[in-house]
């Protein structure tokens, strides 16, 4: 099942719910959980409710029953990747538009580690397309390590970061050695979607009659644009309602994007920029994504973003999630559940995270500066075992 949904991160699903038993009975760790914007979509589902029912609140509340230190989301750290992504695409822009022929133009979405894994061995000659932004796990585990950590003084290996995610391949992801310091890495140990489910019936919680609870601050503020990460097509939505402010300097005053959504394997739209049309590409699916990226390979690529998702839907329908047996109604209902979530958040662009704009302010500098750059981008490998010319 999961090999069929998660290509290249999947192949076996290692089940690591003793490690976090563990890591939560050593008195001497502080255990740090972060929680994947499609989780909320569908861990109900485990516990007998209708696919696409949220379960933001009691996903929180059960979290703090297992007794984590920090109960914070993923979403904070979506925010801070759409603020690196969209700053890095209208750079790109904006210096391919003043006439530099060596900018790289489609930007690649960088977030779903079985797509990187695949441009990696698949794609070696068009590995400067994808944006450096790590993706938001990941951007995650660096600020609890560094920011976090400082804050709060405990040592990154005192540290335990768990990451909750709705897919296997993240797995893989976190034991990337660029994501690592000294050996120690930024995010010890994931749990996809159904292994948490198991942990919450395993510690005999009634997750069905917990009360709704809030994550913690500061890294548990989100908006909107962050929720919609989980569904295709969801990030590149995110980055151009913070993109179109950043360049435009005006307020956006129409958020839902929805030429940008659907359920379509390939989907284009135009976003009028003030003046200048911004073509997109969305594929879900590697299949999907080989069409793209093949007509980059040629030259006939006429988009200047692409969002990419290896499993149809998005992170919706990964391989982590409760099994939907390929029925699309369970996808959409998830994907629905999303677009909810994000018209009830107050707040709706990432670049208007209160949270974000201080942990700036406070601790990173400007958006693609030299802090960022070392904590939140990364780079990429040849491992198609061929040289590149
Ligand atoms: Fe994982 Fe999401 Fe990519 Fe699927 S689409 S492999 S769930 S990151």
């Amino acid at each position: 099942q999961c090999v069929a949904v998660c290509p290249t991160g999947a192949l076996s699903e290692k089940d690591e719910t003793n490690e976090v038993i563990r890591a939560l009975a050593d008195p001497f760790k502080t255990v740090v959980v972060q929680v994947a914007p499609a989780v909320r979509t569908a861990l109900g589902e485990s516990f007998g409710m209708k696919p696409g029912t949220l379960v933001t609140g009691k996903l929180a509340a059960a979290l703090r029953r297992l007794e984590f230190d920090y109960v914070f989301d993923t979403d904070f750290a979506a925010d801070l990747t759409i603020m690196e992504e969209a700053s890095e695409l209208l750079d790109r822009l904006t210096r391919h538009l003043g006439g530099d022929t060596d900018v790289k133009l489609p930007i690649v979405t960088s977030c779903c580690p079985a797509w990187v894994n695949h441009l990696e061995k698949r794609y070696p000659d068009l590995l400067d397309y994808p944006s450096t932004a790590r993706s938001p796990m990941q951007m995650f585990g660096s600020i609890a390590k560094n920011y976090l950590a400082e804050k709060i003084s405990v040592h990154r290996k005192d540290m335990v970061v768990v990451s909750i995610m709705p897919c296997v391949a993240k797995k893989a992801e976190c034991a990337r050695v660029e994501f690592s310091e000294d050996g120690n890495p930024d995010v010890d140990i994931t749990l996809t979607t159904r292994e948490l489910a198991s942990l919450i019936k395993r510690f005999n919680i009634d997750f069905e009659s917990l009360e709704d609870e809030d994550f913690d601050a500061p890294l548990g503020e989100s908006t909107g644009a962050a929720v919609i990460f989980g569904t295709t097509g969801g990030v590149i939505e995110a980055a151009a309602r913070t993109a179109y402010e950043f360049h435009t300097g005006e307020t956006l005053e129409q958020v839902d994007f929805d030429a940008l959504r659907g359920f379509d394997g390939i989907r284009s739209a135009t976003v009028d920029f003030a003046g200048i049309d911004i073509k997109i590409g969305i594929a879900h699916g590697l299949d999907n994504a080989r069409v793209l990226m093949e007509e980059i390979r040629k030259g006939t690529c006429e988009f200047h973003a692409i969002e990419v998702m290896a499993c149809p839907g998005g992170c919706i329908g990964g391989g982590g999630q409760p099994f939907h047996h390929g029925k699309e109604e369970i996808i959409r209902a998830r994907q629905e559940a999303t677009y909810t979530e994000d018209a009830n958040k107050v707040i709706r662009k990432s670049h208007e995270n209160p949270h974000i704009k201080k942990l700036y302010e406070e601790y990173l500098g400007k958006p693609l500066g030299e802090k960022p750059h070392r904590l939140l981008h990364t780079h990429y490998f040849n491992r198609s075992g061929k040289k590149t010319k």
